[in-house]
């Protein structure tokens, strides 16, 4: 239905509804401050105002703000450290999670949280479905998916955004890394054997934003629209092909690198053994998401561009 002016009519309490934004300052945290902003009233918290690990003190916070929708981008994201820092990666990724979700369901928030292609061991051959068995091969996975799970069983109405290979300008992330390496060394090798969709954090940010509004516009919708999605860039790439295809717009966008795109040298995974097993297959499959909320998803390479071209500008001021 529409009021006089046209616009669709939002519920009452949609109205009325305000943002708790936790994790503020990581890539998709930043993201999500710009993204969320013209939506509901914003409270977005970094460590210092919301440490997940106490969380008491995060209760409390929640109780007293009463926010409509709690948006939870912090993680402990450290892959290779949290193989010998288990605890620590639980309290943020599984018991913090456990806590936010009764929370919500006991004040009715809406709680938004994101996970991990790293749910999955990655030997599956198509791009992994929302209802794919997992089996996390590293401690961060596991953590992550008991995370998943908690909010699950707590019964509170929830939307997790499983992603994948997120980096966004100002992080630290693959593409900023190898930038970096392009400029002091005349040739690199990077690992050809995993596959998946670098997602760009103003990607999920935007998506988020989208998904918020549209369940928002549809109250009577919103129970069907809740649950588990995919989102990640459409297309599929492997790490070396990336790294060739940063070098090439780096090169195009005037910046001087001692590699070239000719001198990536593709490897196995067996020639970089990292502390953490990773997924040989990443991919994602995203038409729930695409289809419930009606979003399109552009092709990696799309912010690929706009992540060298950002930094391209920046250095040309
Ligand atoms: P980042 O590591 O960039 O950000 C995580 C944020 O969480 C940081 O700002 C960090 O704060 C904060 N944080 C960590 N511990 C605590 C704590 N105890 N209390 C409060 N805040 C804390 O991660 P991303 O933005 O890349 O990840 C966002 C989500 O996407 C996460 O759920 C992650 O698991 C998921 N994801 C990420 C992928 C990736 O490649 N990065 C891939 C797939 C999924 P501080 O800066 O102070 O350390």
């Amino acid at each position: 239905s529409c009021d006089q002016r046209g616009l669709p009519l939002l519920g009452r309490s949609a109205l009325r509804m305000s943002i708790l934004l936790l994790g503020a300052n990581g890539q998709v945290g930043c993201a999500l401050q710009r993204s969320l902003a013209p939506l509901w009233h914003l409270k977005a918290c970094d460590r210092h105002s919301a440490d997940l690990e106490d969380t008491q003190a995060l209760a409390s916070l929640i109780h007293k703000e009463k926010p409509g929708i709690i948006v939870n981008a912090a993680a402990y994201t450290a892959v290779d450290q949290a193989e010998s820092e288990r605890g620590e990666a639980e309290a943020v990724n599984t018991k913090a999670v456990a806590v936010l979700a009764e929370v919500s369901r006991d004040i009715g928030a809406l709680l938004v949280h994101y996970s991990t292609d790293y749910v999955f061991d990655g030997k599956q051959e198509q791009p992994y479905r929302e209802q794919d068995p997992t089996n996390p091969l590293s401690v961060y996975g596991q953590t992550k998916l008991a995370g998943e799970q908690a909010l699950k069983e707590s019964g509170c109405k929830h939307l997790t955004f499983r992603t994948s290979w997120v980096y966004a300008n100002g992080g630290h992330n693959f593409p900023s890394t190898i930038l970096r390496l392009a400029r002091e060394r005349d040739s690199l090798s990077v690992v050809a054997d995993q596959y998946g969709a670098p997602t760009h954090a103003e990607l999920i940010a935007d998506v988020t934003a989208l998904c918020l509004y549209r369940t928002s516009l549809d109250p009577g919708q919103q129970k069907a629209n809740l649950g588990t999605y995919h989102l990640a860039a459409q297309g599929k790439t492997n790490w070396h092909e990336f790294a060739q295809h940063l070098i090439t717009a780096a090169q195009e966008a005037g910046l001087i690198l001692l590699t070239t795109p000719e001198r990536v040298r593709a490897i196995n995974s067996d020639e970089y053994t990292t502390v953490a097993q990773r997924p040989t297959n990443s991919l994602l499959n995203t038409q729930n998401l695409t289809e419930t909320f009606g979003i399109y998803l552009p092709p990696w390479q799309y912010h690929a561009r706009r992540f060298i071209a950002q930094i391209a500008e920046q250095e040309a001021k």
